[in-house]
């Protein structure tokens, strides 16, 4: 006998995990559930989380959001990649950009025709790799515009995300779920139900007696992992011996002089500070070690690393890097910090987020919680969890700073094999051992390598098959048409200012 259909969904938690979730749920299977969120203002949302990846233009896509109205009700800009500053070495800075750099030529990376070009014989006067990034170059005159394609070339245009204001984001998206028919209920867990036999949660109860019955349910409590961790007792696996940060401070400051159209990622002497320009303030946080330093001295690098003036005091989160053993258990599922945490060095919380409802959309359940649905989830989100932790890791592995004992740490660490053999690979012959669906892009991983500061010894021998003048003319071709195509696009604040300029009445509210 068929079990019978799942008809009511419960989301616990309204951050922007339990919102996108709603949102998501309620566009794509509203007509099969009724869909409940509940969330309790007293507790809050952990209230950060405001720069993305390319990957979230898909999720608006899907749920048929108009990007300038998005912009203008979370007072967002426009976001062309990360540069880190002081990570390889003290005094380096590179852009990890969203796009690719210079144009590749047949089968073969563009960066191998660069590392050629650097290799002392085929160019007078080589530049370096971000001289042929469309992205740096529009990074660096702070502009920004819709540009698919660099003149009449195949050299891709600009590939971009967002940055916004947290809270606004989470509004934005209850008014966009709520008027598809998500209730909202406030109130505090107290208690879970259970089925005797099967185990399942079948019911929620609330501070104030009220009960929320469903037959699914979507954990998205944050770090307290009321449902999956809490109830039923999914362990944590703890990855902080490779991601060593466990502690941020948030703190707002005035908005920047000049929007740029990037996050900025400082290393410090035990982790690192973020820089998000939102239209109306900017977003700063430290992220560091507790090991390695105290909150207070935390503080005052926070503080002292400001561009402008602080307009608050430092919030404290504390957090341990790591993911739970499995997302999914019984008939739930835990989305956004429940499930896990990757810091955000690379901004790429909320894109799991988004990837994680989108994979439980496609292996969504008709009846019950089938166990190979269960394993077939759960398998490719600690994958992708995996690829992205190596990625991180990279960025504090292969580094020249030996400045202090944070640095001394990460550079000495053991590092995953599945990382270890990119970093050999890449080190050997500038080839990246990607895996097939890896969220960062071959243009990604030889952007941070190289950033890194690895070098590679050798490069692929098919970019020899290029006349050395060929090559030089070709060099030089691609910077003018990349210096052409950026002067040409307006500066990122007066796009905004055409197209999206940040609702102020919402920003009164
Ligand atoms: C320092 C830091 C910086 C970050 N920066 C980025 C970034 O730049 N980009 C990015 O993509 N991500 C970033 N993230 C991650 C991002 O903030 C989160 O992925 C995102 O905000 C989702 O959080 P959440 O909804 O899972 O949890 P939360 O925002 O914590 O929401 C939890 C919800 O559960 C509710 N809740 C909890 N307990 C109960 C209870 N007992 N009863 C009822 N309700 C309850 C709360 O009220 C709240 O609504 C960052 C995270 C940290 C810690």
């Amino acid at each position: 006998m068929m079990q019978p259909g799942i008809t009511k969904l419960v989301i616990v938690g309204g951050g922007t995990a339990g919102w996108i979730a709603a949102a998501a749920f309620s566009r794509l299977l509203g007509e099969r559930l009724t869909i409940e969120l509940v969330e309790s203002e007293a507790i809050g949302t952990v209230g950060v989380g405001e720069a993305t990846i390319p990957q979230i233009i898909r999720l608006n896509a899907i749920l048929g959001i108009d990007e300038h109205e998005f912009l203008r009700a979370t007072s967002g800009t426009f976001k062309l990649g990360i540069e880190f500053v002081d990570w390889g070495r003290q005094g380096s800075r590179y852009l990890h950009t969203f796009g690719d750099t210079g144009m590749n030529l047949g089968n073969v990376a563009f960066h191998h025709y660069w590392r050629r070009s650097v290799s002392g014989q085929a160019v007078p006067d080589p530049k370096g790799l971000w001289d042929y990034s469309l992205h740096q170059q529009a990074a660096d005159q702070a502009r920004f515009g819709k540009l698919d394609r660099v003149g009449n070339t195949a050299m891709t245009g600009l590939a971009y995300a967002y940055h916004f204001d947290a809270s606004r984001y989470a509004l934005f998206l209850r008014a966009y779920s709520e008027a598809r028919g998500v209730t909202r209920t406030e109130g505090i867990v107290q208690s879970v139900e259970r089925q005797g036999e099967s185990g399942d949660i079948t019911a929620i109860g609330l501070a104030d007696g009220t009960r929320v019955a469903g037959d699914f349910f979507i954990d998205c409590t944050g770090f307290r992992s009321l449902l999956l961790g809490g109830e039923l007792g999914v362990g944590y696996e703890d990855w902080s011996r490779w991601l060593p940060c466990d502690r941020a401070l948030a703190v707002p400051s005035e908005r920047l002089p000049t929007l740029v159209p990037y996050t900025r990622a400082t290393a410090k002497a035990a982790g690192w500070q973020w820089r998000i320009p939102l239209q109306h303030r900017t977003g700063n946080g430290h992220v560091y070690s507790s090991g390695f330093t105290s909150d207070d001295a935390a503080a005052d690098v926070l503080l002292k690393g400001l561009d402008t003036k602080a307009l608050g005091d430092p919030r404290p989160i504390r957090f341990t890097t790591g993911r739970r053993a499995a997302f999914w258990a019984q008939n739930c599922v835990a989305i956004g910090l429940s499930s896990g945490f990757l810091e955000p060095l690379e901004s790429t919380s909320i894109h799991l987020i988004q990837s994680h409802i989108s994979r439980l959309i496609q292996l969504f359940p008709r009846a019950g919680n089938p166990a190979a649905l269960r394993d077939e989830y759960n398998r490719r989100c600690a994958a992708e969890f995996a690829q992205i932790r190596d990625f991180l890791i990279l960025h504090y592995h292969r580094t020249d700073r030996d400045d202090s004992e944070f640095w001394r740490y990460c550079k000495h660490m053991a590092v995953p094999d599945s990382l270890s053999h990119k970093l050999e690979l890449f080190a050997a012959a500038g080839r990246v051992g990607r895996d097939p669906d890896d969220l960062f892009r071959d243009a990604s991983w030889v952007q941070v390598m190289l950033g890194q500061g690895i070098m590679p010894a050798d490069y692929d021998p098919m970019a020899d098959s290029v006349a050395p003048q060929q090559l030089g003319e070709f060099l030089t071709n691609l910077r003018i048409l990349i210096s052409r195509a950026v002067a040409q696009l307006p500066s990122h604040e007066d796009y905004l200012r055409q197209h999206c300029p940040a609702d102020e009445s919402l920003l009164a509210a």
